[in-house]
């Protein structure tokens, strides 16, 4: 996918935005959403949240590394379906805590200057399993904690979609959800970042599908039951990460080790 698909990112960027907290009557700016501009074409939205506008291209113009996060399974631990006996994402801001040592990971990512960017498929409203609210409260829960420690993303992305979904505007293909590298090329061309010098930090097999596509060095996450989505050979290999770690901090030594490589 190249850069060429993506419409100017000012494009219709009022109102519909505020729709992820499930409060229509909001506009964009005021719940601190920003809509991405859909490519022609899509009938589907896709959404960045919490844009940080201290977050913009650097000055000097010279392309900058930055670490680009999942989610779920990564910062906070999936939790147990009992219906499904699957590890699922959080659906109640109960159910939603960091990993131990997560936040300090973090802190150390920023301290050393790097910029900081989520990217996480939430697809539990198009599959008629959670509200747009029960998400936006989760997300807020989980910003209060980083602020609460000092640390600023430059941009989370969420694609809220899903191909079976159900609920209507959110189901069927849409260009954002992972392997999709969509939102790391909009940080490239929004930021001036230099996916080649950037990293993708999941637990999925698709998480490491997202970062190779973009150009990006990968890190996989070892999922901690074991419990992984069934691979074909050849996904798998399509998947194989540069690095396999057991938790976020493991990552963070291999990212510091190999900044000047
Ligand atoms: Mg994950
Ligand atoms: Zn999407």
């Amino acid at each position: 996918m190249g850069s060429g698909e993506i419409e100017n990112p000012g494009k219709g960027s009022a109102g519909a935005d505020a729709s992820l907290r499930g409060d229509e009557s909001r506009s964009g700016s005021e719940a601190g959403l920003e809509h991405l501009a859909v490519p022609a074409g899509s009938q589907h939205r896709s959404y960045l949240v919490s844009q940080n506008p201290e977050f913009r291209r650097a000055s000097d113009g010279q392309p900058r590394p930055a670490v680009f996060l999942d989610r779920d399974g990564v910062i906070n631990p999936t939790v147990l379906n009992p219906a499904t006996g699957r590890m699922e994402s959080p659906l109640s801001t109960a159910d939603f805590s960091f990993f131990d040592g997560v936040l300090e990971s973090l802190s150390i990512l920023r301290d050393e200057g790097f910029p900081l960017i989520l990217v996480s498929n939430q697809p539990n409203y198009a599959l008629g399993k959670a509200t747009l609210n029960g998400l936006s409260a989760i997300h807020q829960k989980f910003v209060y904690e980083l602020v609460r420690s000092g640390i600023a993303f430059a941009r989370f992305c969420y694609c809220l979609h899903h191909p079976r979904g159900v609920t209507p505007g959110y189901s069927g293909l849409c260009v954002c959800r992972k392997p999709s590298p969509w939102f790391l090329l909009r940080a490239r061309d929004d930021f001036g970042y230099s996916l080649r010098d950037s990293w993708m930090i999941g637990d999925r097999p698709t998480d490491t599908q997202c970062g190779k596509a973009a150009g990006a060095r990968t890190i996989r996450i070892e999922p901690e039951h074991g419990a992984s989505d069934p691979v074909n050979p050849a996904r798998a290999l399509a998947a194989r990460p540069d690095h396999s770690v057991r938790d976020l901090a493991e990552a963070v030594d291999i990212i510091l080790t190999r900044r000047s490589v």
